[in-house]
């Protein structure tokens, strides 16, 4: 057959010139015995040379003979296995000649220096190494000017060359992968749904570690915490946008407005009153509204057509310097063994301005968000106990289910 024919004429014509190089390099060989001094110089030389030039062709055949699959047709299990047992080659300098003959493929500047012996095998490991690491694609793109250094260099040199320029490629990279993951955050909030509001989003890195600090710093659980880690990871959010919207590390001094607008009979706590209702949308228990107006820094409150006048005028803010004396004689949470410090605490009044409740020391004390919101919506108690710390009183139901299971 004429492919057979084609074939056993390849293999004639490959045997005969390998004979051919053997008997050159038996010349050469020769040759070389005779020289010395400057002449035996040369000829070392021209040996390395011819050497280069012969792992050229070599890395040449061996990308074909890869792609052949030809190596497993002996039970080699891979190429660098076929090397090893053929070609008197380690494992570690069969495979990084399998690593230039596959990164050779995709660097024709390198290949055709090779091939002209203006660098050596050595040099050609180096970039193959470097492409292995950063992608062809990037070391394509410097080629030329890593070729030029490599002429110039011996592969020692040019090593430190290849390695810093994989450092640039790597920090770019990874640089480039930053800046698109910075491009993907958001942040969604969503429109209040069934009492709830829904955040959704994603942050880079760095954004990520803040938030994680900022929250785990100041996540404090308290004695009697009985929270979620979510609840307190939920809670310590919203106190440090409220402290935030107030430009403020204390409690005193500008608090965040929430405006609500509620009728007096919700501020009043009269059964059957509607609910309050956020200007930025959702409602709100009276119970919320009557907390929210515990403090009345933190909320400015609007009544409904005639009431707006008389609720305007009730509503009136702690004095910052209330709050420093109130502040100064609690120093945190009063509840039971509490210890959140001020900035994260309401001023509550004991008896609400609503119900006639004065806004003057007497009447308050600070409570943090958690306990103010137990006292209000959840029905807790307040007694003051000895050395002037309030302890809390549960819920009656509560009290009731725990004496019935008992
Ligand atoms: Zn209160
Ligand atoms: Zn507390």
């Amino acid at each position: 057959m004429v492919h057979d024919g084609s074939m056993a004429a390849a293999g004639d014509r490959l045997r005969s010139a390998g004979a051919r190089l053997t008997a050159a390099i038996n010349d050469y060989a020769a040759a070389l015995r005779n020289a010395d001094g400057a002449t035996l110089g040369e000829g070392l030389i021209r040996t390395r040379e011819a050497k280069d030039r012969l792992e050229c062709v070599f890395a040449e055949g061996l990308r074909r003979f890869e792609k052949s699959g030809e190596y497993a047709a002996e039970g080699a299990l891979d190429l660098v296995a076929w090397l090893r047992s053929n070609c008197k080659l380690s494992g570690g300098a069969a495979a990084e000649r399998v690593g230039v003959a596959r990164q050779l493929e995709h660097l024709p500047e390198t290949q055709k220096a090779f091939a002209r012996g203006e660098v050596g095998y050595q040099h050609v490991a180096v970039m193959a190494r470097t492409a292995e690491h950063v992608g062809v694609a990037a070391v394509r793109q410097a080629e030329a000017s890593l070729l030029k250094a490599a002429e110039t260099m011996d592969p020692g040199l040019f090593t430190g060359v290849a390695k810093n320029f994989e450092h640039r490629m790597d920090a770019a990279a990874a640089l480039a992968e930053a800046n698109r993951a910075h491009e993907r955050r958001y942040l969604h909030v969503s429109e209040p749904l069934d009492g709830m509001v829904r955040l959704d989003g994603l942050l880079d890195v760095e954004g990520g570690a803040i938030l994680r600090t900022a929250l785990n710093a100041s996540m404090l659980p308290g004695k009697d915490d009985d929270r979620t880690p979510g609840q307190r990871r939920a809670d310590t959010l919203v106190d440090l946008c409220r402290r935030k919207a107030g430009g403020s590390s204390t409690g005193a001094g500008p608090r965040p407005q929430l405006v609500i607008r509620a009728s007096l009979d919700t501020l009043l706590g009269t059964p059957g009153a509607p609910a309050g209702e956020l200007e930025t949308g959702g409602f709100v228990p009276a119970e919320t509204v009557r907390r929210l107006a515990c403090d009345a820094a933190l909320t400015r409150i609007t009544g409904r057509g005639e009431l707006e006048a008389e609720i305007s005028h009730a509503a009136r803010s702690i004095p910052p310097s209330t709050r420093r004396a109130v502040e100064a004689r609690d120093r945190r949470c009063v509840a039971g063994r509490c210890d959140r410090p001020p900035q994260w605490t309401d001023v509550h009044h004991l008896q609400h301005w609503t119900q006639g409740g004065p806004t003057i020391l007497t009447n308050l004390v600070l409570l943090c968000r958690r306990h103010h919101r137990m006292v209000h919506e959840e029905g807790w108690g307040l007694r003051r106990g000895e050395h002037g710390r309030w302890g809390l009183i549960p819920p009656l139901k509560l009290v009731a289910a725990h004496a019935r299971s008992a």
